[in-house]
């Protein structure tokens, strides 16, 4: 259900990474394709001291950089909407000069904080005293939000100081995502996934987030972060949760959200010997030879750059299926899935042949791609019975659905923060439920004094996270 559509959008944190890959070549895609409202205006701010023109260059280098030439019609149009008013959101007294220039906005105000969350509950207050936190005020918050229960929560009450839940906008960029929202058309626009989708014909479902890259210079973010708190506590939390809700009553905020929030809920806390963590040594990602993670440090760590989990969700549906999760930095190639395994079929009529159970394969990235592999007969006479193989049922989405654009994630939640539909955004208490599962995590971790074991860059992770799996008698998906 969208709201009314925003005039104004005001992006804190608009000179950083983030907005020059992401934000802006969006909402410039978003302008050349004719959805934003005709006379949004989009106000830049960060402490660099640029007027409109330079900030107008900046957004066309950007654009120009991180968006294909077929995408950037009417980059006029779009340049032209654009503003810039310098301002150190440590500064109180600055706020005032900024809603002097964001000035009147009738149809309403979106606000998009990309900047470090150490920011935020200065800027929240800053807003709030000029005013930009009104009736008609959205925001939108990119994370990491906090780094356990307790600061998440600290950050959420300073939101929430000025701004009432139904116009807070968290982010989790893979919510925005083609297949991961084709993820939901999948169970509820098909008839034939739901009467199997549970514990009787599921054995087990893997998610799997993995990255070629190393520290890439974020050496003080990850430090105090690491894979646990970095990718498993949102994307991949969010992902389970799609995959393992009930279907909502509507594809609507409320109904989405309260459905996911039941998975958060029962996710079992984590026993001894159900998680395994790594930490990459020197080895060869895609030909060339790359350095571990302490040497790219350049000191010591005890810092998880892969972890690998075996969760379970305690209700009726998901009993006794457990869900695999592993990611890691330093993987042997770019890759994230979801592997729903289906259970074997419970008699065999095929004395000669195996048979192997169906499984679906749902590709997110580099490829988006479903895959469900079928048994089908081998072509040809044979008198010792009928041969049997696995094959591919593929829908290549790039190819099915070819001629429709992809679309960057930020595109889908800008659009939904403009139009004010938080179906694709995270409720608090979502945030809350994933943390308190991580918490206890880490808590177990420490408990049991477990330190990351070694694996060489380029390798799937340490030899005990494919145990972790091989002891239930399941392969990774590779
Ligand atoms: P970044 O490149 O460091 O940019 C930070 C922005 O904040 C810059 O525009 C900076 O501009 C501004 N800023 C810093 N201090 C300020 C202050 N005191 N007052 C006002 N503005 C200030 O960071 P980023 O990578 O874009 O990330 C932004 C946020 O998104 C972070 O929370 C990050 O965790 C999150 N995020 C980023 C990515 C990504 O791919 N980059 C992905 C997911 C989440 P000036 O220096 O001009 O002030």
């Amino acid at each position: 259900m969208t709201g009314t559509k925003a005039s104004k959008l005001l992006l804190f944190g608009a000179t950083g990474d983030l907005a020059q890959r992401m934000l802006l070549p969006s909402l410039s895609a978003l302008a050349a394709d004719g959805f934003l409202p005709e006379r949004l205006g989009i106000i830049g701010t960060a402490r660099s001291d640029l007027d409109d023109h330079a900030f107008r260059n900046l957004a066309r280098a950007a654009v120009e950089t991180h968006l294909p030439a077929n995408r950037r019609a009417s980059m006029a149009d779009f340049l032209n909407r654009l503003s810039y008013q310098p301002l150190d959101v440590t500064a109180p007294e600055g706020f005032d000069a900024l809603a002097e220039r964001v000035g009147e906005a009738p149809g309403g105000l979106s606000i998009f904080l990309s900047t470090a969350p150490s920011l935020f509950e200065q800027t929240i207050a800053g807003l709030a005293r000029v005013g930009l936190a009104g009736d008609g005020a959205r925001i939108s918050l990119e994370k990491p939000l906090g780094h356990d229960l307790a600061s998440s929560c600290t950050i959420n009450d300073a939101v929430a100081a000025a701004f009432p839940e139904e116009r807070i906008f968290r982010i989790d960029h893979y919510l925005g995502k083609e297949t991961v929202q084709n993820l939901i058309a999948l169970r509820f626009a098909n008839l034939m996934f739901e009467p199997l989708w549970n514990a009787r014909h599921i054995d087990h479902v893997q998610i799997t987030v993995a990255e070629t890259v190393g520290l890439e210079g974020r050496a003080d973010f990850y430090e105090n972060t690491g894979a646990l708190r970095d990718m498993v506590q949102n994307h991949m939390l969010q992902l389970l949760a799609l995959v393992a809700m009930e279907p909502p009553v509507s594809f609507d905020a409320g109904p989405v959200r309260d459905e996911k929030v039941k998975v958060l809920r029962a996710l079992r806390p984590l026993k001894a010997g159900e998680s395994v963590t790594g930490q990459y040594r020197g080895g060869a990602v895609g030909g060339a030879f790359v350095p571990g993670y302490d040497e790219e440090l350049g000191r010591d760590s005890e810092v998880e750059t892969f972890v690998a989990l075996k969760a379970h969700v305690d209700n009726w549906r998901w009993h006794g299926v457990p869900f695999y999760l592993r990611t890691g930095k330093r993987m042997p190639q770019r890759l994230t899935e979801i592997v729903v395994q289906f259970r074997c079929i419970p008699h065999s009529i095929f004395k000669q042949a195996r048979t192997h159970p169906n499984r679906l394969v749902i590709g997110i990235q580099p490829r988006e791609n479903i895959t469900l592999s079928l048994m089908a007969k081998v072509p040809g006479l044979d008198r010792r019975g009928m041969s049997l193989r696995q094959v591919p049922l593929d829908i290549a989405l790039a190819d099915a659905l070819s001629g429709r654009e992809r679309r960057i994630a930020y595109e889908r939640l800008l659009l939904d923060l403009i139009e004010g539909d938080q179906t694709l955004f995270v409720r608090r208490d979502e945030v809350e439920a994933q943390w308190r599962w991580i918490d206890a995590i880490r808590a177990l971790w420490q408990e049991e004094g477990l330190t990351p074991r070694p694996y060489s860059a380029g390798s799937w992770g340490p030899s005990a996270s494919i145990a972790l799996a091989e002891r239930d008698g399941v392969s990774w998906h590779e």
